[in-house]
């Protein structure tokens, strides 16, 4: 029996989805491969409300993000960071060689379209990156906001980690005017890990051809080349992409996409009404995530001692809190396809535990 994952990434894989990894190998330069490509395409677009290409990366995400700013910065880069992942997409550029600055902002609280917009008033910027849902703090940036002023800037690319948001929440790829939309399957999407996706605006395109080539595996204009021919750079993870499959029909088809999107609000919202109640809630109001809940731990209970039991004898996890935070926070996930029932059934389990 394994622990089932209520964990902001990986998450819990339906079974059906594990069995897809088990589909007989194919060349990845047979027809057989362009035809599973040319499938995925279509319903990934609908997905990110865009009809942009959406590139295959077999790396986890992190190599998406460093693909982002060392293809989509000729001039500087400016890190929007209020939290962990969002400082990592900071250390990641510097660490590329690409010049970067960092716009910090408390953990958990909002970056406001007006810091951004003094920021790009000097002219040193080419390019934004910026962290959807933030899953150190369980908060949602309001990207379509920040978007309305990076777009605002002729020659600025937006660039978006939406690792624990997409295929959770809704991202209007296009209309919100993002140039790259990145995100790994293990979180949201609800596969096992291995891939990345991430929509490609012609801006960024241009731009790859412009900078001087940081990288051969993450260089988008290579990427580009093969994914015209429906195919990848490089051999992908196969087995991960027949799972993709298999679960895009079941999001777009079957689930629906609006109604995963909905799931989800409720889901989180279940949470969140259980925090506040017996607990609060880390990051501030109005922000909140809709794949996952950041619990502030005011009770000062041992969260290593709450997951310990709950792994022990429910075999069940949830995440403590992140970096800093670590003992002051714990994380709960409504990611990928969990149900309501649940969701209470784990809430629930933690009232027991704890006697609440
Ligand atoms: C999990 C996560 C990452 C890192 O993803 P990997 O797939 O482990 O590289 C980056 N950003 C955010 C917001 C995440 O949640």
């Amino acid at each position: 029996m394994h622990d089932k994952l209520f964990t902001p990434g990986p998450t819990e894989v339906r079974s059906e989805l594990l069995q897809e990894l088990s589909t007989p190998q194919i060349h990845h330069r047979a027809e057989e491969f362009s035809d599973l490509y040319d499938d995925i395409q279509p319903k990934l677009q609908k997905l990110l409300y865009t009809e942009k290409p959406v590139f295959l990366f077999t790396s986890s995400s992190t190599g998406a993000m460093e693909s982002a700013v060392t293809n989509g910065v000729k001039k500087k880069c400016l890190n929007l960071a209020n939290g962990a992942f969002a400082e990592r997409w900071h250390k990641i550029t510097v660490k590329n060689g690409v010049s970067a600055d960092l716009l910090k902002q408390d953990w958990g609280k909002p970056i406001t379209p007006d810091m951004v917009d003094e920021k790009l008033a000097t002219g040193n910027y080419d390019a934004v990156t910026m962290v959807f849902n933030e899953t150190s703090t369980g908060m949602m940036n309001p990207i379509k906001e920040i978007g309305e002023v990076v777009n605002s800037y002729d020659d600025v690319l937006f660039l978006i980690d939406a690792v624990s948001g997409m295929a959770g929440a809704k991202i209007e790829v296009d209309n919100w005017g993002i140039d790259m939309c990145l995100a790994g399957v293990q979180k949201a999407f609800g596969l096992p890990s291995g891939l990345a996706v991430a929509s490609v605006s012609d801006r960024l395109l241009e731009r790859a051809e412009e900078v001087e080539p940081r990288s051969y595996y993450f260089n988008l204009s290579l990427l580009h080349k093969y994914h015209k021919r429906s195919q990848t750079r490089t051999t992908p993870a196969i087995p991960q992409i027949f799972a993709l499959r298999r679960q895009l029909e079941h999001i777009v088809e079957e689930e629906g996409i609006e109604e995963r999107f909905a799931r989800h609000d409720k889901l989180s919202g279940i949470v969140q009404d259980w925090a506040k109640e017996y607990f609060d809630i880390f990051p501030e109001e109005g922000y909140w995530s809709k794949t996952l809940t950041c619990v502030e731990n005011t009770r000062g209970i041992s969260v290593a001692e709450l997951n310990k039991t709950l792994i022990e004898e429910h075999s069940t996890r949830i995440s403590n809190g992140y970096g800093d935070i670590g003992e002051d926070t714990f994380r709960i996930s409504n990611m990928a396809d969990i149900t309501e029932p649940e969701i209470r059934g784990l809430l629930a389990t933690i009232n027991d535990i704890l006697g609440l």
